[in-house]
């Protein structure tokens, strides 16, 4: 599959948008277990994004993802922020124009392994690896139907943290009264890998 600079632009422009657009419902859930900022901060880095987008899709595909990354870590803050941060520097370190299926599950699993060692989290602890470990699941899967069922397993995975209680983040605080509520951080994930499956399939 060839990245060329127009599939970056969407892909840049479609997870923007999408994170902008549901801003409030991110903050929303984070008022309910957090300190209700998830969206404000994640608003703050994806506009930043989206207006280098034309900047940000001249370069390589590998350049691109760590220009995102820095962006996020420099705009978003809290702990979210230097998260993603991670994992799109991560990404961009391993991703070049021309990648096959294989070489995007590499660089995710490593962009995950990544994020686990920034947070010192792992998966069950009701956080945004909550989704991304489902979601590296299915990309190791393949198959038939492929951007629908990625989109499917983090909508699902986002849905599974309102049981969980959390261990990490500020959500941990709560103890029990954290269970209930969906991960801020968990939708946020799921919203990424909905836009970008939005573009995999043309719709964006
Ligand atoms: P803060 O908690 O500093 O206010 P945000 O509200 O922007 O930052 O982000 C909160 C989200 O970050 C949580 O919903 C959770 O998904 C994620 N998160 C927080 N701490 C960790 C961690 N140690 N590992 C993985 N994800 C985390
Ligand atoms: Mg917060």
């Amino acid at each position: 599959m060839m990245v060329d600079r127009e599939t970056r632009r969407r892909l840049i422009v479609s997870v923007a948008n999408r994170i902008i657009a549901n801003a409030d419902e991110l903050t929303d859930l984070d008022r309910a277990i957090g300190d209700g900022d998830h969206g404000t901060n994640m608003r703050r880095g994806f506009t930043a994004v989206l207006a280098a987008a034309d900047e940000l899709s001249a370069k390589s595909f590998g350049e691109s993802l760590k220009g995102i990354g820095t962006t996020l870590v420099m705009k978003v803050g809290g702990a979210a922020g230097p998260l993603y941060g991670t994992l799109f520097l991560s990404l961009g370190k391993s991703l070049s124009d021309e990648v096959s299926r294989e070489q995007v599950v590499e660089a995710f699993a490593a962009a995950v392994d990544a994020v686990k060692a920034r947070g010192k989290s792992e998966p069950g602890q009701k956080t945004m690896l909550d989704v991304l470990f489902p979601v590296l699941a299915g990309l190791r899967e393949g198959g038939e139907g492929f951007p629908a069922r990625l989109r499917a397993i983090a909508r699902l995975a986002a849905e599974n943290t309102i049981p969980m209680k959390a261990i990490r983040g500020r959500a941990s605080f709560l103890g029990e009264r954290s269970i209930g509520h969906m991960d801020p951080g968990a939708r946020s994930s799921e919203l990424i890998v909905d836009a970008v499956a939005d573009v995999m399939e043309g719709y964006a």
